[in-house]
């Protein structure tokens, strides 16, 4: 199974990812946290990156679609390969066509796509509270999802998850990653999600709907 998961910033893609990857077995591909990992190198790019990432505008399609193409190839080789939970990626229509030809050369293709629906004004509220642990990647949420003692000093606030920079990325989620849904409905592959609810009720939802 290849499932994408399409939805703007804060709708919780990333929070529901790791319980979905471990339901179903599939290896998450966060272009995201590919990006954080390479900031975390501080590597000679890893300065550039981060400062791009600052501004919450996205990456060019060809970088992304390079770090993904190495991303799939090293996931589908391994002996326990299962599927795949793409989390942020494809946001754009040039992203989404070169995923798909990946996927035909690879005999494989897009079994779901999960939009996460939930109206702008939680968006803001629920970005401003989240924090990741530094050491597992875990994704909390300081009012909806807090996290245990012992791992509160791992925790850090993205550097793009500030008011301002929250505003921008919602405009270019609009612009640019949106059109992706009439992209998908195309073929069929659109399932919606309510993402406003609680964690617990959004996660038997998707569970439901990847029957
Ligand atoms: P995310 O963790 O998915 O919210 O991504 C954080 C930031 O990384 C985004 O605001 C973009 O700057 C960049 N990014 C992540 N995925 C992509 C992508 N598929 N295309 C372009 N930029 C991306």
């Amino acid at each position: 199974m290849i499932v994408i998961l399409l939805g703007p910033p804060g709708s919780g893609k990333g929070t529901h990812a790791e319980e979905i990857c471990q339901n179903y077995d599939l290896t998450p591909i966060s272009t995201g946290n590919i990006l954080r990992n390479l900031i975390a190198t501080n590597s000679n790019v890893a300065k550039d990156v981060a400062e791009m990432m600052g501004t919450g505008e996205l990456f060019p399609d060809e970088m992304v679609n390079n770090l993904v193409a190495e991303a799939i190839n090293s996931s589908i080789q391994k002996p326990d390969y299962k599927g795949l939970l793409f989390d942020g990626y494809p946001r754009t229509v040039c992203q989404a066509v070169f995923l798909e030809e990946i996927l035909k050369n690879l005999n494989k293709q897009v079994s779901c796509v999960l939009v996460f629906n939930i109206p702008d004004s939680m968006i803001v509220e629920r970005i401003s509270s989240r924090r990741v642990d530094k050491i597992t990647g875990k994704v909390y949420n300081l009012i909806s999802m807090p996290p245990p003692k012992e791992v509160i000093e791992n925790l850090f606030q993205r550097i793009d998850d500030t008011e301002e920079v929250i505003k921008n990325r919602l405009n270019i989620y609009k612009e640019q990653t949106e059109p992706l849904i009439a992209h998908y409905s195309k073929s069929n592959l659109i399932k919606n999600i309510d993402a406003s609810k609680e964690f617990e009720n959004t996660q038997k939802n998707i569970s439901l709907t990847l029957q």
